[in-house]
């Protein structure tokens, strides 16, 4: 498994099937060992049109049954293929190993449980003579896929799962797809598109387009065969489509600042395997991860110690290595960044108990204790293995004040068994998800799943919510005597 040893990969784009390619290139490089370990096309605003009128000119004759087979037959081929698919996440992303293995296994189920809900009609009917005006009726629901294509933007940080959630649950429904995945972890959504192709999907439902999001970016938001929008990234480009794509429907998955809530009676091992966890899997790379711990005056002393000892005990170092537990962050520059806001957050009073020693993009789990609520370090989203515990107040309406004092709102995860706690966390979160003794990414992949606030506009993912957003629902009537 030496990196070094894998060839470039020269790649092109996967469009209705046909394979293209462009002159100018996009570089993908490996985190860890900085070198270009393949190129992608950088394509331009004509081949997303070309790739959005080719999938309009295609209508999907699949049955349930043949849209089933194929999801059920992608998920197959992915657990055959887990350790390939590991390796190229790994490659490209610089995640660890393990967390590579998780992300192949999680886009499994991802297939498997579409293919499984494909077969679902969820049609409803309304009997009309249910009122003094009522008449011998009947209405039907049924859903029907888009008239016009989806357009989907996919970020760095699951470079396979992410791509999966957009694509199951358009297979599911009938649906033709463009996705434009991120310029740095473009690789795997093309292999991945090979799979699908493999897996018998008629090659007009799904395109790749890949390149640099200043050149074909607005493309992709603005194409008027595009009937609606599904974006997972940041804030700032979530804003920047809602603002330009106009008369389509959004579905906008955007970043988070979510949450631990430890209280005074919560066991504190379990409470801080829960921080730890939640704060460096995945690098702390994930929309959901622990990136602020609120623990009370309490029991805070203790609680900071327990997670130090946890945190030590951490491998950070070469991805490839089947034993580390952090890879590297996906780019130097984003290390560099976390590094920062670390050094400021301890100008504000903050105590650093480990870490924050970069090497490269390798940056290390780093315990902050005593940090300020209202430092950037944890008011906005610090997308790395940082672990920042802000001490609050003993009292239940601090906490959640404080909880919900940042612009986001997406998920949470609450250690505490008292269900007066519970209750009023659940109650009062602003937030799209309370886990109680689990970390704020807990789910499976089907739940819904989904921010509020300046995490997202409410419409959820996770693949049964997916399948809703992708349909229209159309009624008819029928005289019923
Ligand atoms: P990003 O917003 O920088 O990029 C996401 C995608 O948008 C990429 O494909 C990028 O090329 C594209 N993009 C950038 N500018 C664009 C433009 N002008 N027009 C069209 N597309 C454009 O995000 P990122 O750094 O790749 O990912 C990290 C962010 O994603 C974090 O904020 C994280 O919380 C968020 N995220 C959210 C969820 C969720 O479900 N809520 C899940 C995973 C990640």
């Amino acid at each position: 498994m030496n990196m070094q040893a894998q060839a470039v990969r020269h790649e092109k784009m996967r469009i209705a099937g046909a394979l293209v390619d462009t002159d100018e290139r996009v570089n993908v490089v490996n985190p860890y060992t900085n070198k270009v370990i393949g190129t992608v096309p950088a394509a331009r605003p004509e081949h997303v049109r070309d790739a959005f009128a080719r999938a309009k000119a295609f209508k999907s004759k699949l049955t349930r049954y043949e849209r089933q087979q194929i999801l059920l037959r992608t998920a197959d081929i992915l657990a055959s293929r887990k350790e390939e698919f590991a390796r190229l996440i790994t490659a490209e992303s610089g995640l660890c190993w393990k967390d590579s293995l998780y992300e192949a296994g999680r886009a499994y189920d991802v297939y498997s449980f579409a293919g499984q809900l494909t077969i679902k009609d969820d049609s409803e009917v309304f009997s009309c003579d249910i009122s003094p005006q009522g008449k011998s009726r009947k209405i039907f629901t049924m859903r029907t896929p888009l008239l016009g294509v989806i357009s989907a933007i996919t970020p760095f940080n699951h470079p396979l799962n992410m791509v999966s959630h957009k694509i199951a649950p358009a297979i599911a429904t009938n649906n033709r797809i463009i996705l434009k995945p991120t310029e740095l972890t473009p690789l795997t959504a093309l292999a991945l598109a090979d799979v699908l192709y493999e897996a018998g999907l008629p090659p007009e439902m799904l395109s790749i387009v890949t390149g640099n999001p200043h050149s074909m970016g607005d493309a992709m938001i603005t194409d008027p065969d595009a009937d609606l929008v599904t974006f997972t990234g940041s804030v700032r480009v979530g804003k920047h489509i809602a603002a330009n794509a106009g008369y389509k429907r959004l579905v906008l998955e955007l970043g988070g600042n979510d949450p631990l809530i430890v209280m005074e009676d919560a066991d504190l091992e379990k409470a801080a395997e829960l921080a730890v966890l939640g704060a460096t899997k995945n690098s702390g790379q994930r929309c959901t991860a622990v990136k602020r711990i609120l623990c009370v005056e309490a029991v805070a002393d203790e609680f900071a110690e327990l997670v130090l000892k946890r945190a030590r005990k951490l491998k950070c170092g070469d991805p490839m290595d089947p034993s580390v537990d952090v890879g590297t962050v996906i780019h130097e520059g984003a290390a560099k960044e976390f590094e920062r806001r670390v050094g400021d957050a301890v100008k504000d009073g903050a105590h650093l108990l480990h870490g924050n020693d970069r090497q490269g993009a390798l940056y290390p789990p780093t315990v902050v204790d005593h940090v300020p609520y209202t430092s950037e370090l944890v008011l906005q989203e610090t997308f790395g293995p940082v672990i920042p515990i802000i001490r609050v107040p003993n009292d239940i309406e601090s906490v959640i004040r404080i909880s919900n004092s940042t612009a986001f709102g997406l998920s949470s995860g609450v250690c505490t068994n008292r269900l007066d706690y519970i209750t009023r966390f659940v109650n009062e979160l602003d937030v799209g998800t309370v886990n109680v003794w689990e970390v704020p990414g807990y789910r499976i992949e089907m739940s819904p799943f989904g921010g509020i606030k300046d995490s997202g506009l409410g419409y959820k993912e996770g693949v049964q919510e997916a399948m809703k957003s992708f349909t229209n629902v159309k009624t008819y009537s029928l005289p019923w005597s």
